[in-house]
């Protein structure tokens, strides 16, 4: 099985520069998910590895073979859209077998492949209907049916689960995980949702306006985000900013309502300049405590419970903050609560470039 590799690749569309000068290594097997907001270029670096874009310059190569310019049939890559794209007067079986008999294979050989795809995807109740008679799952599994009886050498997915419920898409993540130890292929996945490429895949690339932010596994960028964009794109909810004034040689910290905190201890104490930090704090590092040393006092001003864990909103200054409490830790708005700072897991940013101090 061929490793991957996009080349310096750039992508125009008249005066947009879609894709800029993008790298990636991909391995052979591996589960790589491109992950960005809307417009970042995800859908145009997918459809350019499948040959339905040309790419401005730059190379893809696939093996040892640039496929750059081979028409998207003799790139031997199978390709999953958002869209089922399923062809609504062919019932499941034939749908899935139609690539299939377009490249002229044997019932024999269509009707084992059929099987084996069907059996894999536990849709082998439905072949006989058609399209309409199934749910939105089960139509996107069919669309993963077709692709995969291609034996390809690659299998390109574009945002597949965007349009199920929420309880589907849970589950079917789940099913494409699966799928993917099972073929054992190189999957590259597009989505813009952050749970799912935490998820799914083995590494993230993190897309914003063409240009890669940040590469690596998914813990990597979670625990170790670059800049402030990784750091805010990833987690939910998202990472807490604020201004923040480190001071005393870098062990003592200002938060924006003036409360101390102390860093003496902490991997970063001593570690950072005196000056004006954006510090990165996540709900989940901050926890009640009973003490009243080295602590953020906050007044509840909101509370969600969500029944195992209950979200605790409050300001300091003018900045808003949102804490992840235990469900019984607070009962009621206007509650003071003294709230621990894990401050080995924070994030420290340059407040002009938005790059990582300490990470
Ligand atoms: P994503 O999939 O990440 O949402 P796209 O790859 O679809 O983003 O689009 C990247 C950028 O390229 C966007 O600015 C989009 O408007 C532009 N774009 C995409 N397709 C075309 C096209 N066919 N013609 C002109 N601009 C396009
Ligand atoms: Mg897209």
């Amino acid at each position: 099985m061929p490793n991957l590799k996009i080349d310096n690749v750039n992508k125009f569309y008249g005066d947009v520069h879609a894709v800029k000068d993008l790298s990636i290594d991909v391995p052979a097997g591996e589960f790589v998910v491109l992950v960005g907001p809307s417009g970042c270029g995800k859908s145009t670096l997918l459809r350019s590895i499948a040959g339905l874009e040309e790419i401005s310059d730059g190379d893809i190569v696939l093996g040892d073979r640039s496929i750059a310019n081979l028409a998207p049939r003799d790139r031997n890559i199978a390709m999953v859209f958002q869209s089922y794209a399923l062809y609504p007067y062919l019932s499941v079986y034939e749908n899935i077998a139609f690539g299939l008999r377009a490249r002229k294979a044997s019932d024999d050989e269509i009707k084992k492949q059929v099987d084996w795809a069907s059996e894999l995807l536990d849709i082998g109740d439905y072949l006989k209907r058609f399209p309409r008679e199934l749910s939105g799952g089960q139509r996107q599994r069919v669309a993963i049916g077709r692709a995969i009886v291609r034996n390809a050498d690659l299998f390109l997915f574009d945002e597949p689960l965007s349009n199920l419920d929420a309880k589907l898409r849970d589950g079917m993540r789940e099913e494409i995980k699966r799928l993917h130890t099972k073929l054992g292929k190189t999957f590259v996945y597009v989505t813009h949702d952050q749970i799912e490429a935490m998820t799914l895949a083995d590494r993230i690339v993190l897309l914003r306006d063409g240009v890669i932010e940040q590469i690596g596994a998914p813990l990597d960028l979670f625990e170790r985000p670059k800049n402030i964009f990784v750091a805010g794109f990833l987690g939910s909810p998202p990472m807490n900013f604020m201004d923040v004034d480190v001071t005393e040689h870098g062990t003592s910290m200002a938060l924006p309502d003036g409360q101390i905190l102390s860093l003496a201890g902490t991997k970063i104490s001593g570690k950072i300049k005196d000056g004006a930090y954006t510090w990165g704090v996540r709900s989940e590092h901050l926890s009640k405590i009973t003490e009243t040393k080295n602590t953020v006092r906050a007044v509840i001003d909101v509370l969600q419970p969500t029944g195992s864990r209950t979200y605790g909103t409050f300001f300091l200054g003018d900045c808003h903050v949102v804490s992840e409490l235990e469900a019984h830790d607070v009962s009621k708005e206007g509650e003071i609560l003294h709230l621990a700072v894990a401050i080995d897991r924070t994030s420290f940013f340059d407040p002009e470039t938005g790059s990582a101090i300490n990470s």
